[in-house]
């Protein structure tokens, strides 16, 4: 496959180009607001051409998909205008800045018959997957509720629009709570119904929340308890599934590397879960590409995007109001 890169930012440089090309696909095009720093990151990352406009990106020859990565308020018309083009899309999450506008997004690349997929990463972690193996296979019971640590320090080179530009989609709910939005709809197959939220804000956000803690209520009754932050250096990630039979106990897996530890407590006794290490990228890539060759879907599509970016927008909505609010999953 052939793509184009929307945004010359970090993560396509960090990760995703690598997972492009250890796929055996090309990255042909990059697309940039700025003519230096396009041609700067083409050169810098080996992709022949470079521009300033998405229609010149999207006119390559032999394009196949685009990957978008700018910053979130700028997904949707790029988004629209790849589709447009009958382009497949891998957009980063955020999808966007409203339920209305991802929704819109997901129909258009339906009508217009390509693939499009949200690059939720941590659904490709072995460690992940092997979590929602248990909870399937019953392995802990009837799950009663399950707790989110993704409570960190965003490094200094990422402390631009994400802590004080709230037009650029920044703070944590629109960068972490999607993800974790993500993974509990995964774990738990089901869509949560209600959130209750607090944020808090200073240490490094200016404008925007660099911390919240909120409580979801899923369908099926199950309780969530979630904790996400840029300002915790010290805390590490996590995920608890508790159930009637036992609990699942992850430390260090919401996070973009391979690895953690997984274990299954039932009264005093603790096993190791086993699960697979393989890049999170790479697989995500690789689904998307098998996707694209009508073998099966992308490991998360549009409406898993539309999903997760309705249940942060409950969650910063019950922080303003102060009041439990109802996920809005809009008009689909
Ligand atoms: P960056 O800040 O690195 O890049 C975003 C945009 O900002 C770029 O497209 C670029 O715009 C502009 N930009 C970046 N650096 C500079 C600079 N030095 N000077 C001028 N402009 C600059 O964003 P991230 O890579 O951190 O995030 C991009 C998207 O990816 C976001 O939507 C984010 O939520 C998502 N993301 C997803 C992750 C995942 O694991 N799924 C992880 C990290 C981010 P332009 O190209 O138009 O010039």
């Amino acid at each position: 496959m052939k793509w184009g890169l929307i945004g010359a930012s970090n993560i396509a440089e960090g990760r995703m180009i690598q997972a492009f090309r250890d796929n055996g696909h090309e990255v042909i095009s990059v697309q940039s607001g700025g003519r230096t720093r396009a041609e700067a990151f083409a050169a810098k990352n080996d992709i022949p051409l470079a521009t300033t406009e998405i229609g010149a990106l999207l006119d390559t020859p032999d394009l196949d998909a685009v990957y978008i990565s700018s910053t979130n308020e700028k997904h949707f018309s790029q988004a629209m205008a790849a589709s447009a083009a009958g382009k497949h899309v891998l957009c980063e999450k955020p999808l966007s800045m409203t339920v209305a506008d991802a929704v819109t997004m997901v129909r258009a690349a339906e009508d217009a018959g390509v693939i499009f997929a949200t690059n939720h990463h941590l659904r490709n972690a072995g460690s992940h997957r092997a979590i929602r193996d248990k909870i399937r296979l019953g392995v802990i019971g009837e799950v009663l509720s399950a707790r989110v640590f993704h409570a960190v320090f965003l490094p200094q080179a990422l402390q631009g629009w994400r802590i004080d530009n709230p037009g650029a989609g920044g703070g944590v709910i629109l960068d972490i709570v999607v993800h974790d939005a993500d993974t509990l709809r995964f774990h738990l197959d089901e869509d949560p119904a209600e959130v209750v939220a607090m944020t808090s804000t200073g240490r490094l956000g200016a404008g925007v929340e660099d911390s919240v803690m909120s409580v979801w209520t899923m369908p099926s009754g199950v309780q969530v308890q979630t904790h996400e932050s840029f300002t915790h250096a010290h805390a590490g990630t996590g995920i608890e599934f508790h159930g009637t039979e036992g609990s699942i106990i992850a430390r260090g897996v919401m996070t973009q590397n391979p690895g953690g530890e997984l274990l299954l407590r039932r009264g005093n006794e603790t096993t190791p879960i086993p699960f697979e290490q393989e890049d999170l990228y790479l697989r995500g890539v690789r689904a998307f590409g098998d996707a694209v060759a009508g073998k099966g879907r992308p490991a998360a599509d549009g409406r898993d995007g539309i999903a997760s970016l309705a249940v942060a927008l409950a969650v910063a909505e019950a922080a303003r109001t102060g009041r439990r609010t109802a996920v809005d999953y809009g008009d689909q």
